[in-house]
């Protein structure tokens, strides 16, 4: 079975080219995907919108409906860093339903992935950082609601700490937050996880995946994990805009390698996501995403 990707061509929401939020890696990241033979006609999957329902068990009920209404007030939209209008509502819609969508077929045969989500700083009662709505915050939900699971770890690897998620899962015991991040990144006032790993500046591979390493066999321990969704934003990286952390191209690959490896080995289904990756030379970010993709055809 190759591996399952889900994607839509509406993740793009057509951003100018200079706007901070790199939108344009969508597109080229499946470029990228189908150039190494991995985005083909059989690893297809076109997600659905997430309902008002799915939404409202992760988000503030009057959040929900300014997003779908595309009003949301100015001061939230400032704190998302751009205008939630038709294209951006529906985006983080399917963007949610996607990882939803990736999580049941991680379920079904043992790891799949968007090619999208991670909106990680998105909170219960609003969206922040470039973050509408919490997509893997959601997907736990439903499928806790749905009763298809018990427990549920998230692995949250990109340079931010993933606050959000924390703040809407912090009341839900069968799910545990894990962050690995930048101490001196975004946000400035974290929200505790479950357990969070603060890294200094310029980090770098060796120190990051000895780390790494180390706090995985704990997290796998701590729990019979029904699944695990997996954060792997590449802002990580040394030419990233917003990390700080240093990591190589041979680091990201053995870090989602290492992630992936370890509980693949432990016959617990994944569900990958792509978290944050901010560069001006969009190619080369959707490269650095790829490697997600990557490597967990190899698990597929
Ligand atoms: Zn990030």
């Amino acid at each position: 079975m190759p591996l399952q990707i889900v994607h839509h061509p509406d993740y793009d929401a057509g951003f100018a080219v200079n706007h901070r939020f790199p939108m344009s890696k969508y597109p080229l990241l499946m470029e990228a995907l189908r150039s190494r033979g991995l985005a083909r006609p059989e690893t297809a999957n076109l997600p659905d919108p997430a309902p008002a329902c799915w939404l409202k068990l992760a988000h503030a009920p009057d959040y929900v409906e300014q997003v779908l209404a595309c009003e949301v007030p100015e001061k939230i939209e400032r704190e998302i860093g751009f205008p939630v209008g038709p294209r951006v509502s529906l985006r983080a819609q399917l963007a949610t339903g996607g990882t939803v969508q990736a999580a049941r077929l991680a379920l079904q045969h043992g790891i799949a992935c968007n090619a999208a989500g991670g909106s990680h700083h998105a909170r219960r009662a609003q969206g922040a950082g470039f973050c509408t709505f919490n997509d893997v915050a959601v997907a736990s939900l439903v499928l806790l609601a749905e009763g298809a699971i018990q427990n549920i770890l998230i692995v949250d690897l990109d340079v931010h700490q993933g606050d959000g998620t924390a703040d809407i899962l912090k009341g839900e015991p069968r799910a545990f937050t894990f962050s690995m991040h930048g101490d001196r990144n975004y946000p400035v006032r974290k929200i505790a996880s479950g357990l969070d790993i603060a890294l200094p500046d310029g980090t770098g591979d060796a120190a990051y995946l000895e780390r790494l390493a180390s706090i995985l066999p704990e997290l796998a321990a701590r729990a019979r994990w029904d699944i695990v969704f997996y954060n792997a934003g590449v802002d990580v990286h040394a030419e990233d805009r917003l990390g700080r952390l240093a990591l190589s191209d041979n680091g990201l690959r053995a870090r989602d390698e290492m992630v992936i490896g370890h509980f693949r080995a432990l016959g617990i289904p994944l569900c990958g996501v792509i978290g944050g990756g901010y560069s001006t030379d969009v190619a080369r970010l959707a490269a650095r995403h790829a490697i997600l993709f990557e490597v967990a055809s190899g698990y597929a």
